[in-house]
């Protein structure tokens, strides 16, 4: 799996073969797509994804074209799991969230429950290290937080506003929080797709 900023900009990729393998960095090219599915943004938004399979030219492996507005095997979108872990963060219960988010109960309680510790921890690797490259002073600006979760979305946030300043970035903060987790905001679940 391959976390892109778009498909129309990994397929614009694709075709002039500008994206590497992970594996072995030999070129990929198109490779068919997956099916068809609906992902759940905020509110009613949906966002109607053909996934893009790639294959390398060099080690025959093929890869999927993951868009950073996802997460990996979720059927909701960056922005509405970002959105409920930072209501926690800021002490909202799941409970409320849910109601806001329009989202079953039980679906945002195991969102927050995989989102606590290790997974916590690891989020604030990947801000600390987006901050650093992007802007170190992001990180001397760094306020204490109470919690590992609230540290690590309030530095994904800043590493993003600061990307979009530094590379006059049009994609939305999401999007590049996506990017800097990996299409793994929340961890994947066991089974191939839960809410
Ligand atoms: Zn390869």
């Amino acid at each position: 799996m391959i976390v892109v900023a778009s498909l129309e900009q990994a397929e614009a990729m694709l075709h002039a073969g500008q994206l590497d393998c992970p594996g072995c960095a030999g070129a990929l090219s198109s490779h068919g797509h997956g099916r068809t599915r609906t992902v759940r943004g905020i509110g009613s938004a949906r966002v109607i994804l053909r996934p893009r399979r790639a294959r390398c030219r060099a080690c025959a492996a093929t890869h999927v074209l993951l868009p950073a507005e996802l997460v990996l095997r979720r059927a909701d979108t960056v922005e509405a799991i970002g959105t409920a872990l930072a209501a926690k963060a800021r002490g909202d219960g799941h409970r409320t969230i849910a109601a806001r988010l329009g989202r079953p109960v039980s679906t945002v309680r195991r969102w927050l429950r995989r989102a606590r510790g290790s997974h916590a921890g690891w989020l604030q690797e990947q801000a600390v290290q987006h901050a650093f490259r992007t802007d170190p002073d992001v990180l001397n600006r760094r306020l204490p937080w109470p919690t590992p979760l609230g540290d690590a979305l309030n530095l994904l946030a800043a590493a993003a506003l600061a990307c979009q300043r530094r590379w006059d970035s049009t994609l939305p903060a999401w999007t590049l929080i996506g990017m800097f987790t990996h299409g793994r905001l929340l961890p994947p679940p066991e089974s191939p797709l839960r809410t």
